[in-house]
């Protein structure tokens, strides 16, 4: 029987590549994992290089483009020093993601339908092997910034052969952020200590309304159940938190959700953040999302210049949301991701400074030093 990609990414209705790609392990691997499945016969289009941009505009259609990246694979997060930012480094793997959350702030970033993959692997292992090859300093690092870790694993097996190259790094944590569900990465696992995967969490509503072709909630915590049981810690994200009528009940049945599949000391940390918006981000959103409204609530620009939901409104938010979860036991785990130092006293009675410093923390946690 012809077997289906999984349900996100049956969108992908042609293949790309860069000409100097063509033969590369990704670009095969690709083919390899295509063949015997319904999307056996997409086309392929090889490229030059030097090409900037694909145009590929077929409706909903996607197509996934096997690139030679020129540019620098890691990098630190685009936080701003106005909030206490966590410090996060970011291994760049690719742009674009096959999904489609109404809030996502991809959708300013790559106004297309190109998923984008380096599959120059052998260029980004040199640089990864430079920057990491201090053992003395330690790295958190992701790969979940301008797509999601694991949704095109399926067919690129990427983050498979990233675990597999640190399990030589004993300096490095990696966190894989995702909306999805693909535990093929854990078999190359050597050190079940240095790889947090991670999960976003919603509130069912948002999940049903707000996230489309991605796995449910439910499906999220039980994958986070089973790496729990095969002595991974995962990170949970509530992020972006939204102001919609009901928001007590719904985060409040998730937060309960999350315990009946794991317990706090199987949650690495969790982070917290109120839905933001770039300004150009609104009237993109009503666009690919007429049914929205959360988008026409009461936001103030930020000291980023992002919209975000007024402060007292914010902060009943999260206050609640923190309560609940110290209720299970849940404490210092908790961040809040791009607030402000008042936002935090407010809330946690305390702020970053107080402790150190939110990197610091962060780091301690992600190789679970016992002080943090
Ligand atoms: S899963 Fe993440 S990256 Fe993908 S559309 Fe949703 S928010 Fe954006």
């Amino acid at each position: 029987m012809t077997k289906q990609l999984p349900n996100h990414l049956r969108r992908i209705s042609h293949i790309f590549v860069d000409e100097s790609m063509q033969d590369s392990l990704i670009a095969r691997r690709v083919q390899r994992r295509l063949a015997g499945t319904d999307k056996a016969n997409l086309p392929w289009t090889v490229v030059s290089p030097d090409m900037d941009r694909i145009e590929f505009s077929k409706g909903s259609e996607q197509a996934l483009y096997l690139k030679e990246y020129k540019g620098k694979f890691l990098r630190f997060c685009p936080g701003t020093k106005a909030y206490h930012c966590c410090g996060y480094r970011i291994i760049h793997i690719g742009e674009n993601c096959p999904m489609a959350c109404s809030y996502c702030i991809l959708q300013a970033y790559f106004q297309d339908q190109v998923l984008k993959i380096w599959a120059n692997q052998g260029d980004l292992f040199s640089e990864l092997a430079e920057g990491f090859a201090n053992q003395a300093q330690r790295f958190r690092v992701g790969t979940g910034e301008f797509t999601d870790s694991l949704a095109l694993e399926h067919l690129t097996g990427y983050s498979h052969d990233l675990v597999e190259f640190l399990n030589n790094y004993s300096n490095v944590a990696l966190e894989l952020k995702s909306k999805v569900v693909d535990l093929s990465w854990m078999d190359a696992a050597k050190r079940t200590d240095r790889i947090l995967p991670a999960w976003s969490m919603n509130a069912p509503f948002i999940n049903e309304h707000e996230e489309f072709d991605v796995s449910t909630l439910r499906e999220r915590l039980s994958a986070a159940r089973t790496c729990a049981e095969a002595g991974f810690r995962v990170c949970l994200h509530f992020d972006p938190v939204i102001h919609y009528p009901g928001w007590e009940e719904g985060y409040a049945e998730t937060i309960d959700l999350i315990f009946d599949y794991v317990k706090p000391h199987q949650i690495a940390y969790m982070s917290i953040g109120s839905f933001r918006c770039m300004p150009q981000l609104t009237p993109i959103i009503a666009d690919n999302f007429p049914k929205t409204t959360y988008i026409y609530d009461e936001f103030i620009p930020g000291l980023d210049g992002k919209a975000r939901l007024l402060r007292p409104l914010r902060v009943k938010q999260f206050s609640f949301i923190v309560n609940r979860l110290r209720a299970h036991g849940m404490d210092k785990q908790l961040y809040f991701c791009m607030e402000s130092t008042d936002v935090w006293n407010e809330v946690f009675g305390y702020a970053p400074k107080d402790f150190g410093g939110l990197a610091k923390r962060l780091m301690g946690q992600s190789f679970d030093d016992q002080s943090q």
